[in-house]
């Protein structure tokens, strides 16, 4: 089963990420031609809502109600281990804003997870939820710890334990979460029993199920079809090629290679593809299945026949059409940006791109699809499977396919049409956008 966002089983990013050279920080000065310092994630997502409140003039009252949270809980999560240790892990589960509907976003999994972190994607989650206009607020989980190193009793044991504690914030018309990083619908699957066994059968209380158990068919493939979907939207109005196009993919879990898999259909070529053990790259064009057959058996895509090997942190500076991001936050940032020469960024991964880089590369010309627009299609098909649990009713895959390119070219017209007329970035149209939906939802409600 493959996992969400980044890393599967087969190419976890759970190891360190010191070993892929890709999240070393900002050089020294931390800084670039326009001043903007490297942040943490938080902060970043604060820089791109803080712009996008300037451009629409919000209230100084509304801007305070919508940077921070709702809720975060942090729970500590005691598992005993196969050799009888016990070890205490840290949850997160953090509701951004419920103004248009229950909090909605993943849980991951990662060394690396702490708070800062699960606060600035669950921001990120009321924005994305916003743009492409599904009636859901922004939440995000998290635990930390290592799950390459964990066996999947271990893992069950945590995924049990987790949502037992944080199940209190949870319900089908309160938060639902998902998968993320290094969950997956196995995942799901732990949590949707969980939950069931304390307050009853209750498949909508988590997305991303297992089919067998109510997850939408197209749910496992969705976030790298609406990527794709979105390329094809943006290359369409923004008139550019792509026959014969190159395409380099950092990451190979779920997002990354569904959309190895499907971007073909748009007539590009993958050069070059990573994940967190490193790269490969063929600049005829890499045969994607061969890939990942290779995948199916070694784990990884490190020596797939016919191909040269390459660093992740060379990937994401070769000289390519349509680059894209699907791994790490942050892997852009003021200490490689000057030497990414895509022309155009498709952010598959939430917060690849730091402040200081996307300042850089927008006075570069360079075309950036945001992440809270591009990796939308996620949470959209997930959107279509807590409607199919709610019915009782299953849709089949053409039409989940369908609803989710309606969804997505809609989105994308609404925020090109707003870059255009506002002279403003895709990023700043997509953050405006979102951030007066929300606005306009919780002033309905009497928030403020
Ligand atoms: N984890 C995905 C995201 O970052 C999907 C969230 C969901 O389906 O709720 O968008």
């Amino acid at each position: 089963m493959a996992t969400e966002e980044t890393g599967t089983k087969v190419t976890s990013e759970s190891q360190p990420a010191a070993g892929t050279g890709v999240r070393e920080g900002p050089s020294p000065s931390g800084s670039t031609g326009h001043d903007i310092p490297e942040m943490s994630p938080f902060a970043a997502v604060s820089f791109f809502f803080d712009q996008a409140a300037a451009h629409i003039d919000l209230a100084p009252e509304m801007r305070e109600v919508l940077r921070s949270s709702y809720r975060e809980l942090s729970v500590q999560v005691p598992i005993r281990m196969d050799d009888g240790r016990l070890q205490v892990f840290t949850g997160y589960r953090v509701q951004h804003n419920g103004a248009r509907g229950p909090y909605k976003g993943g849980i991951r999994y990662h060394p690396d997870a702490d708070l800062d972190e699960v606060r600035a994607l669950a921001a990120l989650m009321t924005w994305k939820t916003a743009v492409v206009d599904i009636p859901y607020g922004g939440a995000k989980g998290g635990v930390r710890c290592d799950p390459g190193a964990m066996s999947l009793g271990e893992k069950e044991r945590l995924t049990r334990r987790f949502t037992g504690m944080i199940s209190y914030v949870l319900g089908v018309n309160r938060d639902v979460p998902a998968p993320d990083m290094n969950t997956d619908a196995q995942t799901m699957a732990w949590m949707m029993d969980a939950y069931s066994s304390r307050y009853g059968y209750t498949p909508a209380i988590v997305t991303g199920k297992p089919v067998e158990l109510g997850g939408s068919l197209g749910r496992d493939a969705a976030t790298g079809r609406g990527v794709v979907y979105c390329l094809r939207e943006a290359a369409n109005d923004l008139g550019i090629g792509l026959q014969g196009a190159t395409v380099a993919i950092q990451g190979f879990g779920n997002v990354g290679s569904w959309t190895a898999r499907i971007i073909g259909e748009l007539g590009c070529k993958v050069v070059a593809v990573s994940d967190v053990r490193g790269g490969v790259r063929r600049d005829e064009g890499l045969d994607v299945q061969a890939v990942y057959d290779h995948v199916r058996d070694t784990r990884s895509v490190v020596d797939a026949p016919g191909t040269e090997s390459i660093s992740n942190e060379d990937l994401l500076e070769l000289d390519v059409d349509v680059l894209v991001p699907a791994a790490l936050d942050r892997v852009i940032s003021g200490s490689n940006v000057g030497r990414v020469r895509a022309r155009v960024i498709v952010e598959a991964a939430n917060h690849p791109v730091t402040p200081a880089a996307d300042a850089v590369l927008q006075d570069r010309g360079v075309t950036i699809i945001p992440d809270i627009l591009a990796n939308a299609g996620g949470v959209t098909v997930s959107y279509f499977e807590w409607v199919q649990n709610i019915q009782q009713f299953r849709w089949d895959e053409d039409h989940v396919n369908e609803e989710l390119a309606k969804t997505m070219s809609r989105a994308w017209k609404n925020v090109h049409a707003r870059a255009t007329v506002d002279g403003i970035s895709l990023r700043l149209a997509a953050f405006a956008i979102a951030v007066e939906k929300v606005e306009r939802a919780a002033r309905l409600r009497g928030y403020v």
